[in-house]
């Protein structure tokens, strides 16, 4: 019985998902024009599998079946038409292929689908960050071969497709360790088919790969008799890259077009980074650390699952990628390397965890990073515009995550404010400072859940008329930055919808005294309304922030503001019942209606009315639609 399911497995034939059905037609059809990157995702592939055997091997030694000279080969065969890009890495069991080469049994595949733009150059890009480069290999070969042994195991395995569907599989012989792959050409493609070509490539590509590159080397054979004469290879290997870890070198050593390869090969993208920092920490610690800023944000950037980080090395040797033990929550955008001179080369996931040293690199990382985009802020502020474009949502989180660098990062953060009243975020709070009253003593702000209800808030009409700034924010991780920012610069952070309004200084005596004359004239008023609403509201009282509207709501100076229990609700939350503050405006013309209104159920209504206008205005959802219908209908006719 055992024998038959053996044989059985022997040759099989599989299909791809669909998922990868679907991806194969885009790499054929459309990234036809990006046929290098076939080239550096195998050579990337087979780097992260000797990557993986030389960690695997520090618990395991015999994995290297004494053959410990890692590296890559690449050779090509003109008369064939083929490549072949081999290591000695990991190589990959029957289950493994199936796993990893057959499906795409990683996270965020729709998200992938959904993101493609339609766009070659933008979708290359993604397919890379997505990590889907194995079936780049389809651009330039309609028939690909790929043999692989794991480590340690017998049995190898060969995979084979055409790339339409479906794949075989078959149980081969393979003495050496690690992955083989062979590419059959597309009929047109013969230009790889040329050392000097592949040789470009290839430094193009992997100089900073640490890893050995090797191909056989050529040389000019004469003709007989000194006539003619021909490139022939010879068995002698050459290593084609420079191997050198870059970011070991000295900094003045190393060329723009070299820190931006190198950041195309850690961070998956096919774009230059925006920015980024590249230092040598010595002391307590000993590290070297290359980080950069993307340009563009990765469509994973808000995927629990997301996959790329920073790679964490040991004197030289690659440990593992991590996307959260060196890098906090809010800088997750971060990409590159951390080289460590002191951490065991055994380090583990658990020993990273609760690691000092690791928490001490990771501490002086994040200073590396904020010290960069201050520098950016201050010295190209359109690129540092692009930036918050990308990860401003993002670093918004930072105050609550990281307690240490508050300040550092509240510097960093732009809104939009009443100053430009434009939706572009471009705002900072020394700015705001700056340009306060003499008088004012505290920032103002407004949240709603969209940029024209919080611009368009009836709450601002007092400031507007007195050009007092408010900054106005409206994306959803603004509730939570305001839960741990509350002040900047000794200047408290108020919103201009909460509490009892008290505009302070910023109001002279004459203000006041007008103030309280219209308080005691609507005291009748503000009694009959807050009998016909009940229970509905907290409280009922005349407003010091409308100049034109009738009536707006107020949450109370230590409740959830409206705008966050409405983000709780549709998050399905439970958000704590408070009932707002109604606001009356007794100089408003509906106002003054209501005033003369002797029948009791018409001053219900009107007072209803109010009140659900006052709730819609600010973004809320009316209990009961149907009533505010019937009564609006009954004061139009
Ligand atoms: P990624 O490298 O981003 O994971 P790829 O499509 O390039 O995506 O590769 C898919 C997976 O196939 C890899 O994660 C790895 O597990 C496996 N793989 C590909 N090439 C090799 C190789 N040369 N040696 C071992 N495993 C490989
Ligand atoms: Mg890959």
């Amino acid at each position: 019985m055992a024998k038959q399911t053996k044989e059985k497995l022997a040759t099989e034939k599989l299909e791809f998902r669909a998922e990868v059905k679907q991806l194969l037609q885009l790499m054929i059809h459309s990234l036809y024009s990006n046929k290098e990157i076939a080239l550096r995702e195998l050579i990337s592939n087979a780097s992260d599998a000797t990557d993986k055997l030389r960690f695997e091997a520090l618990a395991n030694s015999a994995l290297y079946e004494n053959d410990n000279e890692l590296k890559i080969s690449i050779g090509f065969d003109k008369k064939v038409r083929t490549i072949t890009v081999s290591d000695n890495g990991i190589g990959m069991s029957r289950d493994e292929v199936i796993a990893n080469i057959g499906t795409i049994a990683k996270s965020g595949t729709k998200e992938f689908f959904n993101s493609l733009t339609g766009d070659q150059a933008k979708d290359a890009n993604l397919i890379g960050q997505f990590g889907v480069g194995f079936y780049s290999s389809f651009i330039i070969a309609d028939k690909v071969t790929l043999i692989t042994r794991r480590a340690g195991e017998k049995e190898a395995v060969k995979w084979q497709s055409s790339g339409e569907g479906d794949y075989t599989l078959e149980t081969v012989d393979k003495p050496s360790r690690g992955t083989e792959v062979i590419l059959h050409l597309r009929e047109g493609e013969d230009e790889f088919l040329n050392d000097w070509q592949l040789k470009s490539i290839i430094r193009k590509y992997s100089d900073h790969i640490i890893l050995p590159i090797v191909m056989r080397k050529t040389e000019w054979k004469e003709g007989k008799d000194g006539k003619g004469g021909e490139m022939v290879t010879t068995d002698e290997l050459e290593t084609v890259n420079k191997a050198s870890a870059l970011w070991a070198r000295a900094k003045n050593d190393i060329s723009g077009e070299e820190y931006s390869e190198f950041y195309k090969h850690v961070s998956h993208d096919f774009q230059a980074p925006l920015a980024y920092t590249h230092s040598r920490v010595e002391g307590k610690q000993e590290y070297i650390s290359l980080l950069y800023i993307p340009s563009k944000a990765p469509f994973d950037l808000y995927d629990r699952e997301r996959r790329h980080g920073i790679k964490l090395y040991v004197k030289r040797v690659f440990i593992m990628e991590d996307a959260e033990k060196l890098m906090p929550q809010y800088l997750r955008f971060v990409r590159g390397v951390i080289d460590s001179a002191d951490l065991p080369l055994n380090v583990s996931r658990e020993i990273l965890q609760d690691s000092r040293d690791v928490e001490a690199i990771k501490s002086g990382s994040v200073k590396k990073i904020l010290g960069l985009l201050e520098d950016l802020a201050k010295d190209k502020p359109e690129e540092y515009a692009k930036f918050w474009g990308e990860f401003g949502r993002v670093l918004k989180e930072g105050p609550g995550e990281d307690f240490a660098n508050k300040e550092k990062i509240a510097n960093l953060l732009r809104f939009a404010s009443t100053h430009a009243n434009t939706d572009a975020q471009t705002v900072s709070l020394s700015g705001y400072v700056g340009r306060m009253k003499p008088e004012q003593e505290v920032i103002y702000y407004i949240t709603a859940d969209t940029f024209a209800a919080a611009q368009h808030s009836p709450h601002l009409e007092i400031f507007r008329k007195k050009g007092i700034e408010v900054l106005l924010m409206s994306d959803k991780v603004d509730e939570w930055l305001l839960g741990s920012l509350v002040e900047f610069e000794g200047k408290k952070l108020q919103s201009v919808a909460k509490g009892d309004l008290d505009l302070g200084k910023l109001e002279d005596d004459a203000e006041k005294a007008a103030k309280a004359k219209i308080e005691k004239d609507a005291k009748t008023l503000i009694e009959r309304i807050k009998a016909s609403l009940g229970e509905e509201v907290k409280e009922v009282r005349v407003t010091h922030r409308l100049t034109d509207s009738p009536a707006c709501l107020v949450a109370g100076e230590h409740d959830l503001s409206g705008n966050l229990t409405r983000i709780l609700k549709a998050a399905g939350q439970n958000a704590p019942e408070t009932k707002p503050t109604l606001e009356i405006n007794p100089m408003h013309k509906l106002v003054r209606r209501l005033e003369t209104e002797s029948e009791e159920t018409k001053f219900a209504d009107l007072a209803h009315l109010l009140f659900d206008q006052a709730l819609l205005a600010e973004g809320g959802q009316l209990n009961d639609p149907a009533s505010f219908v019937r009564r609006m209908n009954s004061l139009i006719v």
